[in-house]
């Protein structure tokens, strides 16, 4: 047993009496020192290896040694380490003889592991601490500034979790790349020469630069902004086009003057500013962060607690046609009922759904509870409206969109040509193939799709044409300084023809007074929704509200002239009724 032990070490094996002759010899030990084991046995060590000068009997310690050999071949470097025990034949040693580029190897291999990170062979955790420390004691010293950056990827959860891992690793190691080579470039920057940078991988998708020399805040921000840029090159997986933006928190050293522990715990809370910010943007520490990062982390536990406990409730706005006033149909808009907080507007918490990937449930929610209303309005005999639900780029990776939206209208047994999905301009500029086949799986479906919020993102023609858009909606910030701005007008104008000519129909957001609604269809515009018409309410006052919009709709039809301005005065007095 130990005999099979001995023969398969990973070592070459040599066991020595206490005068240094051979007693045994493993097969490694004879390849190493290029003999045959036979031809080692009996004979003393000192024959095979030579180590400097040899001092009594037995002639080896631990360290370097070079095989010696009388074949004319070639001595080979090795490491020995002895190991001297007693035994039933009296003290015996045992040599280990490794190959010395393997164990410079090894040694190299190991530091590698402790040091750099293996997907990116960037700096890992703890090179990086190291560098910092040595960073920071530079600038003490040189009284020249450094800057400590945290990036962080937007969103590298969601790719991760719906292309797989093995996508991730090779987005992280396109990351590592581009900002590399970004920072080579952007060494150049500095106003005093160069300023050398260390850029590291602590995990996950964050990574750290260490830029030393910095003139100043400017300085950093400009090697920040070059860095988002970088990652804004469309990065490509099979055949899809992944888009990715990142947020850079930043603080500076000794400006900042605290130990290395809380330089790194503020340029983290600096980097969650720019992602609180909307993301793709950097931010520079600042003492009230702290407060802001508290709240942040408490409100995403609300979120959690409002799930459970739903606390979510759906309000409605309706949308008229501008030329008759009649009620075309409402947007489903989501509220936080948050106990001793009152109705928290979805500007406030959307977002962090969003981040956390909480919008898929709360998401999946909405669209059930707009259609179960729906049908209950049709039950009680309100004529088929039609429903708009909002859908965030980040539910569109959500595998079973689709067939969610479909069972909840069998179930509630509506029309897919009743339900208006609005998109964002930017979710459709991703054009990428989860993007498409989503949309064509609405496409077959048969429900209709809107761009919520026309004009804010890249509008462009190329998507309309390629997504087949139904309905385009003219963002509020156009129609708000109507009727006396003129590039306002000029641009709601262009809206509604581009909207005419490829058989959309144009609505406009935001409509809060009649002059505004008559300029509006005026050019042409086909529906408007806004206070005016109506402020978003609750699902239960709705019925009612259409009934009271109906009857003075008709009243005010029937009457000749009248000097009010609600909606319906000026649909009849357009009308010429
Ligand atoms: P949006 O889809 O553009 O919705 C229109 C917003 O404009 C609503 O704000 C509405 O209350 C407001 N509004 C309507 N008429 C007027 C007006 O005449 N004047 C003014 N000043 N504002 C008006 P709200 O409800 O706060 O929603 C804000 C945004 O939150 C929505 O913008 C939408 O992008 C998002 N959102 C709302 N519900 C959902 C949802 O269920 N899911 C997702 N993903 N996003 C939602
Ligand atoms: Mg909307
Ligand atoms: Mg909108």
């Amino acid at each position: 047993m130990l005999g099979a032990l001995f023969e398969r070490a990973v070592d070459g094996l040599l066991v020595c009496n206490a005068e240094g002759t051979v007693l045994s010899c493993n097969a490694l030990a004879a390849q190493l020192l290029q003999v045959e084991s036979s031809a080692v046995i009996g004979h003393h060590v000192s024959e095979f290896l030579e180590q400097g000068k040899s001092e009594g009997r037995f002639s080896l310690r631990d360290g370097p040694a070079t095989t010696r050999t009388d074949k004319g071949a070639s001595p080979l470097p090795v490491h020995l380490s002895l190991t001297p025990f007693e035994s039933s034949k009296g003290a015996q040693v045992v040599v280990r003889v490794r190959d010395a580029a393997e164990r410079a190897d090894t040694q190299e291999r190991l530091r590698q592991l402790a040091n750099f990170d293996s997907l990116t062979g960037l700096p890992n955790r703890a090179l990086f601490r190291d560098r910092l420390g040595q960073a920071m004691a530079r600038a003490q010293r040189s009284g020249q500034a450094m800057a400590l950056m945290f990036l962080d990827l937007d969103r590298f959860k969601v790719i991760n979790d719906d292309l797989g891992h093995e996508v991730g690793d090779r987005l992280l190691r396109h990351v590592s790349q581009a900002l590399t080579n970004c920072l080579r470039a952007a060494d150049s920057v500095g106003r005093d020469g160069e300023m050398p940078h260390t850029l590291s991988r602590l995990g996950g998708d964050e990574f750290t630069v260490i830029v030393e020399n910095v003139g100043g805040a400017e300085d950093a921000a400009q090697v920040a902004r070059r860095m988002l840029e970088a990652l804004n090159e469309p990065f490509h997986v099979h055949e899809e086009e992944i888009v990715i933006s990142a947020s850079i928190g930043i603080s500076m050293y000794p400006t900042d003057d605290v130990d290395l522990d809380t330089l790194i715990r503020h340029t983290d809370m600096a980097m969650y500013r720019s992602k609180s910010l909307g993301r793709g943007t950097y931010s520079f520490f600042s003492d009230d962060l702290t407060a802001a990062v508290t709240a942040r982390v408490s409100l995403e536990g609300s979120l959690r607690r409002a799930i459970e406990r739903q606390e979510f409730v759906l309000h409605f706005q309706p949308k008229a046609d501008l030329r008759t006033g009649q009620v075309t149909g409402v947007e489903a808009l989501v509220r936080w009922h948050r106990p001793g907080h009152g109705m928290i507007p979805p500007d406030r918490f959307v977002s962090v759904l969003e981040d956390t990937g909480l919008i898929l449930p709360v998401g999946a929610w909405v669209i059930r509870a707009a259609c179960e209303q729906l049908a209950a309005w049709d039950r009680v005999g309100l004529p088929p409206i039609r429903l708009a639900v909002n859908l965030s780029a980040r539910q569109f990776r959500h595998l079973y969109l689709a067939s969610l939206v479909e069972d909840s209208l069998r179930q509630n047994e509506i029309d897919p040509q009743r339900l208006e999905i609005e998109l964002t301009e930017s979710l459709l500029m991703e054009d990428n193939e989860t993007t498409r086949s989503m949309l064509d799986s609405f496409r077959r479906l048969g429900v209709r799709l809107a761009i919520d919020d026309f004009g804010t993102g890249h509008s462009s023609l190329s998507y309309i044409k390629r997504f087949s858009i139904d309905t385009l909606k003219i963002d509020r910030s156009f129609v708000q300084s109507l009727p006396d701005n003129d590039e306002d007008a000029a641009i709601c104008a262009a809206v509604i023809a581009l909207g005419r000519s490829m058989r959309m129909c144009v609505v406009a957001e935001g409509v809060e007074t009649p002059d505004q609604a008559q300029m509006l269809r005026d050019l042409g515009c086909d529906e408007m929704q806004g206070y005016w018409l109506g402020r978003p309410m609750p699902g239960s006052e709705f019925a009612a509200w259409y009934m009271n919009h109906k009857r003075s709709r008709s009243r005010r039809r029937s009457r000749s002239r009248y000097t009010d301005t609600s909606p319906m005065t000026l649909f009849s007095l357009l009308d010429g009724t």
